[in-house]
């Protein structure tokens, strides 16, 4: 690992108080979510006579599948609703995988709740069970909200298809994004056959108004954060693009402007989604981190060129308006738990790193930042940390490929090696995410609790 260390001068002292890192309600929400669940299968057994045949028990298996994706699709689409207690204290990247791992169970659920409900109605209707696609065809055809059901489900497995790893990164974020939008056209088409006649819904009224406020209360939230509390931002502060600075090839910031930009609520660490309203830009939104501390007129994103949008934005001009949503995620400041920090950042990850390093109140000696590159030329925004370490007595170090291209030792020997009191560090971790799970094994490796590792991923 090469290591240059910068301090010295009289640090800026700031006074510590007492740091009560906020806890995540992930297992609160979990538990909720679980208690939610088994009131759903509370109301199928309620209005369950029997299940003594076998047609009994195949139509019982479907609705409890149907009640279930019902009441999940709900929650897919509340955890892209960015209800800012759930992207400020669960975390972007954590809500995001909920809701891949969420969508992923519905999908499954709908199709095990359509094969096992045509097979009950197969069974009922006297037919023999090879005879299910034509059931099927008569039940779509004939059955209220049956035709739209129909069509939100075609929706849902193909966007289920191309939200597949592999498919998706070929996609390209963009065209990802915008299909991934019908999943709202998906779940509106399939939601009137659950509260049809003969449905557990429609004959019981307090189901019923549980569902409607189910709903409800999910589209109320997706309206609020997701489209009328943007308007709000953007007419509030009326961004601009200031100017596009080269740091290292293929690497630039963006200086946007504003008024009264320090009102956003915006933390070091966190990012935004920012349109730039540039002929052939409109339409796309991007995730990118605020790489320094909000000021009152001014905000930065440092962005590497990887795709079509970042390659974009060297591009745009002065005075371009921005239109942003956020902001959003939890790697902030209020995770902390510990006096001592330790930042590690991993080729463009240094973004919400180096806001971070400005701006974590700490003593001389209290912050280490590593930064991890493929070479010195590729260390975006080095001379500003040196500046900020210098300022405030930190430790910066870089750990980039020998000449020969060899990777640097960052194991848990080496990383005790240059902090010997690691294990009572809290850890900042943001990068690309092999670098960010090895990583993560070297600390735990050296002794840093999992709970005092706090992560996010750029991957979306
Ligand atoms: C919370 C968050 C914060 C981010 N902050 C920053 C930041 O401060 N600076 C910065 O440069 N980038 C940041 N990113 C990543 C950035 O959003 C993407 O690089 C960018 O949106 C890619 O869009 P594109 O059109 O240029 O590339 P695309 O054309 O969409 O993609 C080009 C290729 O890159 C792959 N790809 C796209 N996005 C990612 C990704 N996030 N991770 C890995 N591979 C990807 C695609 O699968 C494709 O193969 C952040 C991402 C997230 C989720």
């Amino acid at each position: 690992m090469s290591t240059t260390l910068a301090g010295g001068r009289a640090a800026r002292r700031q006074t510590m108080r007492r740091i009560r890192p906020r806890r995540s309600p992930a297992a609160v929400l979990l538990l909720a979510v679980g208690a939610g669940a088994a009131g759903v299968l509370w109301l199928w057994w309620r209005n369950t006579p029997s299940i003594a045949d076998d047609t009994g028990r195949v139509l019982g298996a479907g609705r409890i599948t149907g009640l279930l994706a019902g009441y999940l699709m709900a929650l897919v689409v509340l955890q892209m609703a960015r209800v800012p207690a759930l992207e400020r204290r669960v975390g972007s990247d954590r809500v995001a995988r909920w809701h891949a791992m969420s969508g992923r169970y519905t999908l499954c659920l709908v199709l095990a709740h359509i094969v096992l409900t045509m097979w009950g109605y197969t069974l009922q209707a006297g037919r023999p069970v090879t005879d299910i696609v034509r059931q099927t065809i008569d039940s779509v055809t004939e059955l209220p909200d049956l035709g739209k059901a129909a069509i939100g489900t075609g929706l849902l497995l193909v966007i289920g298809l191309l939200s597949v790893g592999g498919v998706r990164r070929r996609l390209g974020y963009d065209t990802w994004y915008h299909i991934h939008l019908l999943t709202y056209a998906a779940v509106f088409l399939t939601f009137w056959h659950q509260i049809s006649d003969g449905n557990d819904f429609a004959v019981e009224p307090a189901a019923q108004t549980f569902w409607y406020g189910l709903y409800g209360t999910v589209t109320a939230l997706v309206l609020w954060y997701r489209v009328l509390t943007p308007v709000r931002l953007n007419l509030r502060h009326r961004m601009r693009v200031e100017a596009v600075i080269e740091e290292t090839p293929g690497i630039v910031s963006v200086l946007i402007s504003g008024t009264k930009l320090h009102r956003m609520g915006a933390e070091a660490g966190q990012f935004f989604r920012w349109r730039f309203l540039a002929p052939g830009m409109r339409f796309s939104s991007h995730p990118y981190s605020l790489s320094a501390a909000p000021r009152p007129g001014m905000l930065r994103i440092t962005v590497k060129a990887i795709g079509d949008h970042s390659s974009r934005l060297r591009e745009l001009q002065p005075g371009t308006r921005v239109w942003a949503e956020g902001p959003y995620g939890a790697l902030t400041a209020q995770r902390r738990s510990r006096g001592k920090v330790l930042l590690v950042a991993g080729g463009v990850g240094i973004t919400p790193m180096r806001a971070l390093f400005e701006t974590l109140p700490g003593a001389a000696g209290d912050l280490t930042l590593l930064y991890r590159a493929n070479s010195t030329q590729d260390l975006a925004l080095w001379d500003e940390l040196a500046k900020i370490a210098d300022e405030r007595g930190a430790r910066l170090m870089y750990a980039v490929n020998s000449p020969d291209g060899e990777r640097p030792d960052i194991s848990p020997e080496s990383l005790r090696r240059k902090i010997p009191d690691l294990d009572r560090h809290d850890v900042f971790l943001c990068g690309p995410p092999g670098f960010a799970q090895s990583v993560y094994e070297a600390l735990r490796g050296a002794g840093v609790p999992a709970r005092r590792i706090h992560h996010e991923s750029f991957e979306m």
